[in-house]
């Protein structure tokens, strides 16, 4: 099995902690903030984590928040989890995008989550 980036090459900075979940700054953010929320244990996906590491990543998030509208006082936030190659995942941990949004950072924000990458 081909080493997985998130369990052994993680040197972002991290956000936000805690015993089951991390969250760090994504590599390549595709917005200024844009935050990745992980499970410390390897899955694939989403549908494999225990409901104590989906309430541990859940708490995360709400961190995240805070701390992403004390930095960068974001106008919204898209949050999102690709599940699958042809769902977009390209990296297989499970994360939870957190993506802050600013105002007229694209033309027309409609669509939300099935508009962005
Ligand atoms: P996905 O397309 O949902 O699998 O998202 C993978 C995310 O991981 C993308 O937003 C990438 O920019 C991000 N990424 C890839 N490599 C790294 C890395 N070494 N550290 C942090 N984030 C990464
Ligand atoms: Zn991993």
């Amino acid at each position: 099995m081909p080493k997985c980036i998130f369990c052994s090459e993680l040197e972002r900075e991290i956000i936000v902690e805690n015993e089951l979940a991390v969250a760090f700054l994504d590599k390549f953010p595709v917005n200024e903030g844009h935050t990745l929320v992980i499970p410390r244990r390897h899955m694939e996906n989403f549908f494999e984590a225990s409901m104590q590491e989906i309430e541990a990543i859940n708490l995360l998030i709400f961190r995240v928040k805070d701390v992403l509208d004390e930095r960068y006082k974001p106008d919204g936030y898209n949050i999102g989890i690709n599940v699958g190659e042809d769902a977009g995942q390209t990296v297989f941990h499970l994360h939870v995008h957190v993506i802050p949004r600013y105002r007229g950072d694209v033309e027309d924000p409609r669509g939300g989550v099935r508009n962005i990458k």
